[in-house]
């Protein structure tokens, strides 16, 4: 956090400095992002990320969109635009967001990612991935987490929709909300996170989207087995 000198902040714990939340999933030829916050140029050029082949947004979050504009290079070394998928009102915001991007007035050149809007309300096929939107609550608004393959990613949530159930049996890994200890109005308590993960039951489960009252170390030695805070440049294998 700006201006804080709490023990995570000033912590030398590499674990404890913290991007904007997001991940890439591959799989063979085919690599999807989920989410292009502020800091996606920062992870990209970290882990030489070189292929996307779609973004699935979750919602429109300033943290979760604002690296769009990053894409021009993606543009450019894929030579197509970007499949970008959402929900009608997450793709409502990054249209407001990105106004100049989708006007026809703005003169088309290096200075405009290449952006395919695309609605989505049920599971697609990325590649080689098959992509199940899960409909989860953020707060009063209800946004998307994913399922891809026996992963899914379940971030900015304090609530599961009663239709996302049936779509969480068998995974392998879980990534899950869990903002702090006290409890919030559009995001899992670490306490709410825990159990929630418990009842979905996958083989493991990495808590993301913590802000400073979570230090990494000090935080994972007292979470159930099997559950885990993440960390930037965690890679999982999954099954
Ligand atoms: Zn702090
Ligand atoms: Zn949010
Ligand atoms: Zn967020």
């Amino acid at each position: 956090m700006i201006g804080c000198d709490c023990a995570t902040c000033r912590s030398t714990d590499p674990r404890d400095a913290r991007l904007r939340p997001s991940i890439a999933v591959e799989s063979d030829a085919t690599s999807i992002l989920v989410d292009a916050g502020p800091d996606l140029r920062m992870q990209a050029l970290r882990h030489d990320l070189r292929r996307v082949d779609a973004i699935l947004f979750t919602h429109g979050h300033a943290y979760h969109i604002l690296g769009l504009d990053d894409v021009r290079r993606f543009n450019a070394m894929m030579t197509r635009d970007m499949p970008c998928y959402g929900d009608p009102l997450t793709l409502q915001d990054i249209r407001r967001t990105f106004h100049y991007v989708f006007d026809p007035a703005t003169p088309k050149g290096g200075g405009i990612p290449a952006l395919d809007l695309i609605e989505i309300d049920g599971p697609v096929r990325v590649g080689s991935v098959e992509v199940q939107p899960i409909p989860i609550w953020h707060g009063e608004r209800p946004i998307l987490g994913y399922r891809l393959g026996a992963c899914a990613y379940l971030t900015d949530c304090n609530r599961i929709d009663e239709a996302a159930w049936p779509l969480l049996g068998g995974l392998d890994v879980l990534v899950l909300d869990a903002l702090r200890i006290r409890t919030h109005p559009t995001h899992f308590s670490l306490d709410e996170a825990v159990a929630t993960a418990g009842r979905i039951g996958a083989g493991r489960t990495f808590f993301t989207h913590m802000c400073h009252d979570l230090p990494h170390a000090a935080t994972n030695a007292r979470l159930p087995p099997g559950m885990a805070l993440a960390y930037d440049g965690l890679i999982l294998d999954i099954a």
